[in-house]
């Protein structure tokens, strides 16, 4: 479900055409839809209503602070995987008590700023996070509520690369030592554990092996209850699927919040979920303009002004997009088989290989849909290439929330060592 269309011939990103967005901004650009971001933070929202539940949008799937800003007026609050993070969703005007900060590797500064935050929750991943969290915020006179991520031993399916819930991955604590974990926190100073938390992997489209891993997460906190700790928080993370080709049929958003009420049926509970895909995937587009047709060896290659710096998903998991020519093209014209490439030096810089698609010629703009979940945010300015602007639509009006830098901005940060710049 999004709202990015053709209309009158020209594809729409609500009620302004993506041509007008490209002509005043320039490509590569990427543009989200205000009303789909809405809509998929409301299909959750709504069917949690009158629960004690917090939303908790993951940034690192789409971070820009335009984005953040307007699921934080819908009530969102953040999940974050680093200080920088931490410091967007802020800046963004989520408060601190509606924040949980995740992952692997977080550092002392990091721990610390979150302490000195004030956020609703560390989700912490191994013994020695706890020790170090349990010292920063001791000496700091602080108590830090944690919940541990716990690693269920579930296979969630999909890319290899974004399955997270296996023995072999490095997050989370061994399952069967869960117990001993919540022990270990009763006794250290500066940490309460109030919660349970798991994610099992991305872009999961058939939402079984969740009930699976949410069902023993109800298990644990049943059992942890029983020994008396005060559990009074599940956090069950992210990662549920959106459709990338026409053809794909991902559990929907109401069926994966069906499925989390009946799991959790009859326990009383805070409710955290972790959503970064599901809201901002469908609802950002990245448009690009052709720059060469170019024939060879038998095969035909469009080049773009956009490359894998841009939107790095095909080249890092192989990733699909829809490609779709921003001017509709007749239905009854033949289709051409073409690899669709982008103008950095390297041989992954390849969006699709023999796609079919209308005629595209010098000039033409297309856009790759689905890309408002790790497009912008895994961009580089790998070959001096300017980062893509960003432009969020609302209705009838747009804006851009970041702008693509200048050259000189580009090097600003950069300076030659001070000894071949000294004066004599
Ligand atoms: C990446 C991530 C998410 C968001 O995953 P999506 O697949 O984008 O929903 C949520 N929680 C954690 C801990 C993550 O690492």
């Amino acid at each position: 479900m999004h709202h990015f269309h053709y209309r009158d011939g020209r594809l729409h990103c609500e009620d302004v055409p993506l041509d007008t967005i490209a002509d005043q901004v320039g490509t590569p650009c990427y543009v989200y839809s205000t009303a789909t971001l809405t809509r998929h933070y409301n299909v959750l929202a709504d069917a949690f209503d009158g629960s004690k539940y917090l939303i908790a949008y993951s940034v690192k799937a789409c971070g820009n602070i335009g984005v953040a800003k307007t699921l934080a007026g819908l009530g969102a609050g953040a999940d974050v995987v680093s200080g920088g993070e931490l410091y967007k969703a802020l800046h963004a005007g989520i408060p601190a008590s509606r924040i949980v900060f995740s992952g692997v590797g977080k550092t002392r500064d990091e721990l610390k700023m979150a302490l000195d935050a004030g956020i609703h929750q560390f989700n912490v991943e191994s013994l020695p996070e706890m020790e170090r969290l349990s010292q920063i915020a001791a000496d700091m006179g602080k108590v830090a509520p944690v919940a541990f991520r716990v690693n269920p031993h579930v296979d969630a399916g999909g890319h290899a690369n974004i399955s997270t819930g296996g023995a072999e991955h490095k997050f989370g604590i061994a399952w069967h030592e869960a117990g001993t974990f919540y022990q270990r926190a009763r006794d250290l100073p500066g940490i309460d554990p109030v919660g349970v938390d798991v994610h099992i992997g991305s872009q999961i489209t058939d939402i079984s092996p969740m009930r699976i891993a949410f069902e023993k997460v109800v298990t644990l906190v049943k059992q942890l209850r029983a020994e008396g700790f005060a559990i009074s928080r599940m956090d069950l993370g992210g990662g549920l699927g959106i459709p990338y080709k026409p053809t794909d049929n991902p559990d929907t958003p109401a069926q994966y919040a069906q499925m989390i009420r009946e799991v959790k049926q009859g326990v009383d509970i805070e409710l955290i979920l972790e959503p970064g895909r599901m809201i901002a995937g469908n609802a950002g587009v990245m448009l690009a303009t052709v720059e060469y047709v170019k024939h060879r060896d038998g095969r035909s290659f469009v080049i773009l002004d956009s490359g894998m710096n841009d939107l790095m998903r095909p080249a890092l998991y192989d990733a699909h997009h829809e490609i779709l020519p921003l001017a509709e093209a007749d239905s009854d014209t033949p289709l051409e088989t073409v690899d669709i490439v982008g103008p950095v030096c390297e041989s992954t810089d390849r969006f699709a290989k023999a796609r079919s698609m209308p005629p595209l010629k010098q000039d033409d703009r297309i856009a790759f849909m689905s890309a408002g979940a790790y497009g912008a945010v895994l961009s580089s300015q790998y070959n001096a290439r300017p980062i893509a602007a960003e432009v969020i639509v609302n209705g009838d009006v747009f804006d851009v929330i970041r702008r693509r830098p200048t050259y000189e901005e580009i090097v600003a940060l950069e300076s030659a060592p001070h000894w071949l710049t000294q004066q004599e």
